[in-house]
């Protein structure tokens, strides 16, 4: 079978076997499927190594609380599929994606009694990551309401909220979207934002209305490295529009400066100084692997 955009014989984990992605099955009755009933990872490896990985099955561990899923696996359990699927990535610089759902039952919004076994998915894809001439060309967004649950902090598989969002992005030629919740910002459909005013580097508060990127703790600590001042709280629209500069962090973008907003350049257009300094850190800690 063909699948859009899928390298077919690339080998994925399903529930304790290693298949090839095209001949990978589940259930129409997985929860997955029917609720969206699951949650998920994105873990970069850069030359076959996990990039903070310690974060992200912390992350993973509160995600599967916040959702009342017991799987009945360790955390050494976690970190060796995912180092098994960074041996067999085609790739040295690859992205591990894990996905564990409530399990196969019939259709009904109460969890099953007894439970039944997670389903258990993990891929991996290569890792491109933004070439020199992309991190001086930044990202383009639109600024855009925040339309989804109060529980993003939870990295849920239902994503709808975030789809929709980045589709909007898409359809106007842009990168991703700057979300406000009554003109206060959150986050990108896939990222997280920071703003940048009179050289302190802004993030909006870790609660139920952020996702906590694995790069928010990150970009904390590289920040206390270059000397930029941190500060965690509540911003507003009118900051975001009046900022010096405006960053995005996820594992995929790492971090790069946000050019342009609504059509209008973001500072003077082009990457600022603590950009600069936090992409150094940046490449540092990746350089520390
Ligand atoms: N917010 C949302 C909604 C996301 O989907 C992501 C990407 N997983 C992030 C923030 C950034 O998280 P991370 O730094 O762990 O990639």
């Amino acid at each position: 079978m063909v699948i859009q955009g899928i390298d077919s014989d690339s080998i994925v984990y399903l529930n304790g076997e290693y298949v090839r992605a095209d001949e990978a099955k589940i259930s129409v009755f997985d929860r997955g499927f029917i609720f969206g009933d699951g949650v998920y990872e994105v873990v970069p490896a850069y030359n076959r190594k996990p990039f903070r990985l310690t974060e992200h099955l912390q992350r993973l561990e509160r995600s599967l609380q916040s959702i009342k899923l017991a799987t009945g696996k360790t955390t050494q359990f976690w970190a060796d599929l995912m180092q098994e699927m960074i041996n067999r990535a085609k790739t040295d610089d690859s992205f591990i994606y894990l996905q564990i759902t409530r399990g196969v039952a019939k259709r009904e919004h109460i969890f099953p009694v007894p439970p039944v076994a997670p389903t258990i998915f993990c891929s991996s894809g290569p890792f491109i990551r933004p070439t020199a001439e992309q991190r001086e060309r930044g990202i383009r967004v639109i600024s855009g309401p925040d339309e989804r649950w109060l529980h993003c902090d939870i990295k849920s598989v239902s994503l709808l909220g975030n789809v929709l969002a980045r589709q909007v992005a898409a359809e106007r030629g842009v990168d991703e979207v700057i979300q406000f919740r009554n003109d206060f910002l959150t986050e990108g459909s896939l990222s997280n934002m920071w703003v940048v005013k009179d050289g302190t580097l802004l993030a909006p508060i870790k609660n139920h209305l952020i996702l906590e990127g694995i790069r928010y703790g990150l970009l904390a600590t590289l920040a206390e490295r270059a000397g930029v001042p941190f500060e965690a709280r509540n911003i507003t629209r009118a900051e975001v529009f009046a900022a010096d500069e405006i960053l995005v962090t996820s594992a995929t973008k790492e971090v790069l400066p946000v050019l342009e907003l609504d059509g209008a350049p973001v500072g003077n257009g082009q990457p600022g100084p603590i950009y600069r300094k936090i992409r150094a850190e940046y490449d540092k800690e990746i350089s520390r692997l």
